[in-house]
This record gives structure tokens, sequence and C-alpha cells, in this order.
């Protein structure tokens, strides 16, 4: 079967807490027999000169030959003449939209707990395109910029995975009543791509109704896809629906089909080292790498093994008000496997 064939992913362990949910990772999937061989890649300590950056090149190529890979978070290193490693990462492998599950854990207990949706951000453009400039003193000027071409390509892929995902509905976020001529064209594009799926629901919200709705009854929405500032925003608010962004898995799906699953927390140098950090965010993503790569079976069984750890409570890091450390949690959900 498809579930057993030999995969190369990438994998980038990160830093501070990084290396300990990374070998997490690699524990609950080894003992799910997940076939994927992993091909590690750490930050390099200095500037490469091909990348500008402190990612190397080498890195970034084992991305492009196997297309798929897990990244922990990476902390940034200070100082002058170097790209930001996120930002190296989005350019070089033209990182066009980060799509974010966002459900209700069982058993950890928030506001709501039927939150069953996925965000889908334009990642390249929009109101973070970087042009920025004083017009004269006192005046400065921002560039807000949407293309066809990236519009069509996050649509298209907010439909696909609708589909893919047995999504029943695709709802386009967007302000065209004000911005006219960006949202607009936005807006248009999700038209046109969702004239292709008769099967899909597609419906336009806009955006202060959205988060109104979202907190609201967040059972409302399916699949939401939206310009870059929108999305870092709505995605954000949903994190927190369903207990924030320690819970919080994302994958960012690049040009030719690359899928970099990324947890959406950072480095937590508080508590690094400690076997404290909670696993679950980083093994979430992963589970969405496996989804992208169809292993929908494997993807299936590592999912409920972690919910059912979260949702029986004996087990749970700090984070989640327990006591317990990595390595506890960690085979708490190897047993329930
Ligand atoms: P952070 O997410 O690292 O930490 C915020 C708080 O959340 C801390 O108290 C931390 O202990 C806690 N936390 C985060 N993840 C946790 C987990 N898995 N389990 C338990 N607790 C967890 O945010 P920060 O402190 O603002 O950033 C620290 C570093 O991470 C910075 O260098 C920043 O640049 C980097 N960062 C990287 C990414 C990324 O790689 N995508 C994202 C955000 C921040």
């Amino acid at each position: 079967s498809v579930d057993t064939t030999p995969i190369t992913a990438t994998l980038f362990p990160g830093d501070g807490i990084g290396p300990e949910i990374a070998d997490s990772v690699k524990q609950v999937f080894r003992a799910a027999d997940v076939p994927i061989e992993w091909e590690e890649h750490y930050v390099g300590t200095e500037v490469d000169p091909r990348t500008q950056s402190f990612l190397t090149w080498e890195s970034l190529e084992s991305v492009r030959r196997n297309r798929v890979g897990l990244k922990g978070p990476m902390a940034t290193p200070i100082g002058k003449g170097h790209r930001s490693l996120n930002l190296t990462l989005r350019k070089e492998l033209n990182l066009y939209a980060n799509v974010r599950p966002c459900y209700s854990l069982p058993g950890y207990k928030t506001r709501y707990d039927n939150v069953d949706l996925i965000t889908i951000r334009e990642n390249t453009e929009g109101e973070y395109s970087g042009l920025e400039h004083q017009v004269v003193r006192g005046v400065v000027e921002s560039l807000k910029i949407i293309t066809r071409h990236a519009s069509l390509r996050v649509a298209e892929y907010a439909f696909h995975y609708a589909k893919a995902h047995g999504r029943e509905r695709v709802s386009a976020i967007h302000k065209a009543n004000i911005m006219q001529k960006t949202d607009g064209l936005f807006l248009k594009c999700c038209r046109e791509v969702a004239g292709k799926y008769p099967e899909i629901k597609y419906e336009e919200v806009v955006i202060d109704n959205c988060c109104m709705m979202l907190v609201k009854n967040p059972a409302l929405f399916d699949v939401l896809v939206m310009p870059n500032l929108y999305g870092d925003i709505i995605s954000d608010l949903c994190a927190g629906l369903i207990g924030g962004l320690g819970l919080t898995p994302s994958c960012n799906i690049g040009e030719g089909g690359i899928a970099l699953a990324e947890a959406v927390h950072g480095s937590a140098p508080d508590i690094a080292g400690k076997n404290l950090a909670n696993p679950t965010a980083l093994m979430l993503s992963a589970i969405t790498m496996l989804r992208h790569l169809e292993l929908h079976g494997k993807a299936d069984r590592i999912q409920n093994a972690i919910l059912n750890t979260i949702a029986e409570g004996k087990y749970r890091t700090a984070d989640l008000g327990g006591t317990s450390t990595t390595t506890d949690f960690t085979e708490a959900i190897i047993d329930h496997l």
C-alpha cells in the first residue's frame, strides 16, 4: 500500500526546545512505523553567502529535492548583514500559502468544543510586501500589492485543499467594500477558481464581520482563504479559539508542491533543555505533512493517540496545566498508539 513506500523528508530540528520536540516526533513516527526517513539539517553558525543567511544552501536544496519537510522553531541570530531565517525560507522556497488546521482538542477545555476550521493565508504579498517610504515629512506610504498570479495561486490551493479533505465550503475573507481594487481583485480571482469547483460552496465574508462570527460561533466556518495581513490576524485568532499557539500546527505550501510543516510557536528559550516542552504543535504539524503525502492512515493513528493522551488528562505538560516531562508525554502517546 502507499503507506509503506519509504519517503525522505527534510527535518530542521531548530533551536531552543526544537531538538527536544523534534526528537518526540521522531520517536512517535518510529513507533507508528511511518515510512519516513529524516534528512536532518541544522541552522548554520555563520552566514552562507549563497543564501545570505544562517540557513545553508544544502539545507534548502534538501527541501527542494524532498519536497516535504518539518521545521522546528528557529531563533533568528541577532546582528546585521543577513536575512532572517523565516524570510529566507519563504523567499527561497516560494512558500506562498500558510495553512493552519484549527480543531478543538477533546478533553482540553476552552470556550468552544466544536472548532474545526482551516485558515489559508496568502504569504507573499499584500500589506507585507515591504514597500514603505516617506513621501514628505509627516506623511508615509505603504504599498499593498495584490496580483492576479498570487491570488489565483492561493485560491487554487484553498479549493484543492477543500476538495482533497472532504470540506464543503470555502469563505474568502476581504474588505473589498473599502479596498475595492486590491481586495476586489483578490475576490475576483477566488470567484474564478470557485467556478471550477461547483461541488464546493463558496462565500465571501467581510473581515470585520468574520471576526465577530468567529468569536460568537466558530462552527460557522469551514475553509477560510485570505490575503496576507487578514490571514496573519485571523489565524492567530483561530489558534486562540482552541487553546493557543502551543497546540496549533501549520504547514507552508511552496511552488511546485513543496510542503514545509512547522509549529507556530517559537524556540521557548526559557524552558529549553529542561525536558518541559510540549511537542503537540510540532507533532500535529508533522501530521499535516503526512496528510500532504496522503498517508492518512498513519496520520489518523498518530493524531488519535495524541488527542487521546491529552483527553485522558493523566500526562500533560506544564503549559496545559500538567506536570509531565516531554519524555513522559511522548511515551504516553506511544502507549496510546
Ligand atoms: P515562544 O513561542 O518561543 O515562547 C513564548 C512562551 O510560550 C514562552 O513562555 C515559552 O516557554 C512558551 N512556549 C512556546 N512553545 C512552547 C511549547 N512547545 N511547550 C511549552 N511552552 C511553550 O516566543 P518568544 O519567546 O517570543 O520567542 C523566542 C524565540 O523564538 C525568538 O528567538 C524568536 O525569534 C523565535 N521564534 C521563532 C518562530 C519560528 O521559527 N517560526 C516563531 C516565533 C518565535
